[in-house]
């Protein structure tokens, strides 16, 4: 499953120094979402549904930075919102490959092609295209005709130019096995990795019907495995990720795996969920209810199984059972027999909805600023 080696030496190297310096609870990849503005309203977002005054505030490249720097994650990945319309994308990338972090800037690719110059090929950036499958059901998931054909052409430019570029699947109820099995067929002729995750079930999402729960989600990728065995599809996981995905493995998520930063603040508790928001790194680290969260612990969590949470603990059981690591690489993932135990649910905490609160929130910390910098230019003119 190959991951760049410089990007496993790396990554290895420092969870590595993490365990032995007994660090319990460390960050792997950063997910700086700079903005939350799209050029797309795909129905299983629940990434965009904010006031016009929230979608047009912007991270400056010193945030994005600092928030790298703070957390000290080697990977950062940048979703949002779309990336591409920041202005400031290539500096803030720039920025983060001088640190050395492994960038994977995640873009629908409707700009990438016109933005290409704004960036260089490098070891330590990676293009992640989002592609959910193939043209039909790509351009009926973003709900838009012709989405795909301009992502695939913008990942050939791409590329033709030596970037190093991947594709990400959010993968949702009704997607058949056959059909993803030929869309990964379709990676492999395009010369790409993919990562592919089951789509968390966004409250704010505008289609709410096709979230997978967990025993379709083990079934759907079992078939979907079965289906690869003896191809070369290039998965951009570990192997554990996948096994757990197929339902060989019962993980509790790293929620601070992959800690979120955005224009609210660190995002308590993960990437999915926004339940709160930390001014600082450390903050969130220290005050985060962490056993609050989780499969069989909270309602909102009681079907994920996306990559965000469980990667980290993927990684985390590589790093503790090489063996076992080795066996799922050498052997592939298991598609038949019994099914790991799955977490009781009977004992989870009912979901709380704040999402509006925390909207009002920062709707009038905006206000605030705004008048502020109002004041200030009134009494400089004066
Ligand atoms: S492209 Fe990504 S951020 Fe934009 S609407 Fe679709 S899922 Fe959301
Ligand atoms: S299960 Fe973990 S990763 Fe998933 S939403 Fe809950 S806290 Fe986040």
């Amino acid at each position: 499953m190959p991951i760049p080696l410089r990007q496993t030496i790396r990554v290895g190297a420092y969870v590595v120094a993490q365990h032995i310096k007994g660090v319990q609870r460390y960050p792997l990849v950063l997910m700086l979402e700079p903005l939350f503005r799209c050029n797309l309203a795909c129905a299983g977002c629940g990434k965009i549904d904010y006031p016009d005054a929230i979608l047009n505030r912007r991270m400056t490249p010193q945030e994005c930075w600092d928030a790298a720097d703070e957390c000290g994650a080697p990977m950062v990945a940048i979703p949002g919102g779309e990336p591409l319309i920041h202005k400031d994308i290539g500096e803030i990338v720039r920025g983060l490959v001088a640190r050395k972090k492994f960038v994977s800037l995640c873009t629908n690719a409707l700009l990438l092609e016109k933005k290409l110059h704004l960036f260089e090929p490098s070891p330590y950036l990676f293009f992640s295209v989002h592609l959910d499958g193939l043209k039909e059901h790509h351009d009926k998931a973003v709900s838009q005709e012709g989405v795909f054909d301009r992502a695939v052409s913008a990942i050939k430019a791409a590329k033709a130019k030596g970037f190093a570029v991947n594709v990400n699947a959010t993968i949702f109820d009704g997607h058949s096995a056959e059909d993803i099995a030929k869309f990964l067929d379709f990676t492999t002729e395009l010369g790409v990795g993919v990562s592919m995750s089951p789509g968390y079930a966004y409250e704010r999402a505008p289609d709410q019907e096709h979230f997978l729960n967990r025993t379709k989600t083990k079934k759907l990728f079992r078939d979907v495995f079965a289906r690869g065995k003896g191809k070369k599809w290039n998965f951009m996981h570990s192997g554990l990720f996948l096994d757990f995905l197929a339902g060989n493995q019962s993980y509790e998520c790293t929620p601070w795996g992959m800690p979120a930063r955005n224009i609210f603040g660190w995002q308590k508790p993960c990437y999915l969920l926004g339940e709160g928001y930390a001014k600082t790194f450390k903050e969130l680290m220290e005050t985060t209810e962490w056993d609050s969260y989780g499969t069989g612990k909270y309602e909102k969590c009681a079907n994920c199984m996306a990559h965000c949470g469980y990667e980290p603990t993927a990684a985390n059981a590589a790093f503790r059972n090489p063996l076992k690591a080795l066996q799922v690489a050498l052997r592939g993932v298991r598609t038949t027999g019994p099914l790991a135990p799955e977490i009781d649910l009977g004992n989870q905490r009912p979901a709380q909805y704040i999402f509006s609160e925390q909207v009002q929130k920062k709707l009038s910390e905006i206000r605030r600023d705004e008048a502020l910098a109002a004041q200030q230019k009134a009494s400089t003119a004066a």
